[in-house]
């Protein structure tokens, strides 16, 4: 379907093109034609002109040389040779000075008396031309006018002739002037177009183009040709017939000669002298201007194709930028759709982050808020849990040192200081034990509302080490101590740190004592955004099944009088508030690890290292 239309619009096109060309043609020819036109009409006018101008000049020598005394006396009987010899002489003379062909002088009769060609072999005299209108026109009284092919010279001729009136009046002969045409004719050719006259029977009788000479441009008639002959206007020569085919065409007549050639057309401006009685025509070749008229439409069918390539090149460039345009514009849209999607996306994720930042520190902080409730919820319950156990913690030792400083106040009685002195030893370390339970429970119940410090870990481990060095040394416990350089502060407060560091080695203490290996360990490394110092000694360890509880108040394993169970809950408590932790982990040697997790004083710097 769409191939047709292709097609038909294809035919429509060239039938367009054609059209247009027959167009162009149509009006290119016209162009030339008009052109052809006024050239052949302004050449047809200055023809015409030179012609009457040629003719006129002679019009009235006829009636002046009749005049003449010596022309009368001429022709006045008896004939008198040397007076024609004379008149002979004078006549060659005015010739010369006139420029005419030949000037003649007739009798009556019509036969040639004197002329000025008598030297000539061709010469008029003694020739009769009573069969001329010009010698019949004069004879009646007139003037003469005639235009004819000499029949003695068989030059063409425009004959004037005036009578010549004797002495009494009476017309006594004739005088004529034969005016030459021959080199006006001659003056017509090679001029790029033909100029041609004919007489009234249509018989060419000037032209630039010698074939087309005696040829009739109308059909000889035979009333023609005997119009023709009774004047012997073309001697005895024949006449010919030129096949002539006349037509219009676009206002301009043009007529079609065949000749020898072949037919050939022609552009045909005529005019008519109607005192000759001629038709002088103007033809111009039109196969030249055909060809200039194809010429010119071939230039416009090329400047049209070049337009249209033009065009069509345009047209292409424009639609192809069009659909780039149109191509770029819509990736454009697409892709800012895209963008315009991703960041909505992306503003979406981000508030739905934000909600969840927000959300995440909202519960952070009543994490926080409950942990360190929970912690002094904690502690608090301890409390009430401690108050049972401080009961006994209490209530035993005072007992017993009540009984001891009974049996003191007895054997002090009895003498035995020795004996008394132990038991107020007793009494003292009894003392010591519940000053120990009370400085912890002080730790406990407190809230810890000190604000935290940046900490030099070595610095606090000495300070621990000053209190807990007599336990190790008590325990024969080997110490080795491994910080790493450059260690960064850690958060928290001093007195707090250094009671939980001494918790933990005592512990240690307490678990290498007695043991082959009695080796406890301090090293530190960072891990992850904390300071992570580590006790790890080569003690028994603690068994799974306690390791949840260890951390737990007063939970204890050691006997009773030995351990309170409150070191670790107290140090879990006071690394938590801190923002730490204390975990236990098992050391490679099977012993118990505790670590103390703390947040470093600058994390940018912990960051640098
Ligand atoms: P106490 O030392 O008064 O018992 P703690 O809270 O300090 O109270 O310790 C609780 C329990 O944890 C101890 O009784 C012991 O069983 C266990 N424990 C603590 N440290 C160690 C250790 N280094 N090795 C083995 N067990 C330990």
């Amino acid at each position: 379907m769409a191939r047709l239309w292709m097609a038909a619009m294809a035919l429509a096109a060239l039938a367009g093109l054609a059209g247009l060309i027959a167009l162009a043609d149509r009006l290119a020819t016209r162009f030339y034609l008009a052109e052809a036109h006024d050239r052949a009409a302004s050449t047809l006018r200055l023809t015409v002109s030179a012609l009457d101008g040629h003719l006129a000049r002679f019009q009235v020598l006829p009636a002046l040389l009749a005049d003449d005394a010596r022309l009368r006396a001429t022709l006045s009987p008896p004939a008198d040779p040397d007076r024609i010899a004379a008149t002979n002489r004078w006549l060659e003379e005015t010739t010369g000075t006139a420029q005419s062909s030949d000037i003649y002088v007739m009798r009556a009769d019509g036969l040639t008396v004197a002329a000025s060609n008598h030297a000539r072999p061709d010469s008029f005299v003694g020739q009769n031309f009573a069969f001329r209108p010009y010698f019949t026109q004069a004879m009646a009284g007139g003037r003469g006018e005639f235009y004819a092919l000499g029949t003695t010279s068989g030059v063409r001729g425009y004959y004037y002739s005036a009578p010549v009136r004797g002495t009494d009046g009476r017309i006594a002969g004739v005088v004529a002037v034969k005016v030459g045409l021959d080199d006006i004719e001659a003056g017509w050719r090679d001029r790029g177009y033909h100029i041609l006259v004919t007489d009234p029977q249509g018989v060419v009788f000037l032209s630039s183009e010698p074939a087309w000479l005696y040829s009739g441009l109308l059909p000889l008639t035979p009333d023609r040709l005997a119009a023709s002959r009774a004047v012997r206007r073309y001697a005895d020569r024949p006449l010919g017939e030129l096949a002539v085919d006349r037509r219009q065409e676009q206002g301009e007549a043009l007529i079609a000669l065949t000749g020898a050639e072949g037919a050939q057309e022609y552009l045909e401006l005529t005019q008519t002298m109607p005192q000759a009685g001629w038709t002088v025509h103007v033809l111009q070749d039109t196969a030249y201007l055909r060809g200039q008229a194809r010429l010119a439409v071939a230039a416009f069918v090329l400047l049209l194709g070049v337009a249209l390539s033009v065009g069509l090149i345009l047209w292409q460039r424009r639609a192809r930028l069009a659909e780039r345009i149109a191509l770029q514009t819509a990736a454009q849209a697409e892709l800012e759709a895209r963008v315009a999607a991703r960041t909505a996306d992306l503003a979406r994720v981000n508030a739905q982050l934000e909600r969840e930042i927000a959300g995440h520190r909202a519960t952070e902080s009543a994490l926080r808020r409950t942990q360190r409730d929970l912690v002094q919820a904690g502690k608090l319950a301890a409390l009430g849990q401690m108050s049972a156990a401080l009961s006994h913690e209490i209530n035993q030792p005072l007992a017993a040192a009540r009984n001891y400083a009974d049996s003191a106040m007895i054997l002090i009685d009895r003498g035995d200081t020795a004996r008394a002195r132990e038991n107020v030893g007793q009494i003292l370390s009894l003392i010591d034990r519940m000053a120990t339970i009370a400085r912890h429970l002080r730790h406990v119940a407190r809230k810890p509302d000190q604000p935290l410090q940046d900490l030099s870990l070595p610095a606090v481990l000495d300070e621990a080490l000053t209190i807990v060095r007599p336990r190790l040394d008590q325990a024969q416990a080997r110490l080795t101590i491994d910080l790493p350089a450059g260690l960064p502060a850690v958060r928290g407060g001093a007195v707090r740190l250094s009671q939980v560091l001494v918790n933990v080695l005592t512990n240690a203490a307490d678990a290498v004592q007695d043991l082959p290996r009695r080796d406890i360990s301090v090293t530190a490394r960072i891990e992850g955004d904390h300071v992570v110092l580590s006790v790890a000694d080569t003690g028994p360890g603690v068994p799974a099944a306690i390791a949840e509880r260890i951390f737990d108040p007063f939970f204890t394993t050691k006997r009773v009088g030995a351990g309170l169970g409150l070191g670790l809950s107290i140090s879990y408590n006071i690394l938590k508030d801190f923002g730490g932790d204390l975990r236990l982990a098992t050391a490679p040697g099977g012993g118990a690890e505790f670590q103390l997790w703390l947040r470093p004083s600058a994390p940018a710097a912990m960051a640098a290292q």
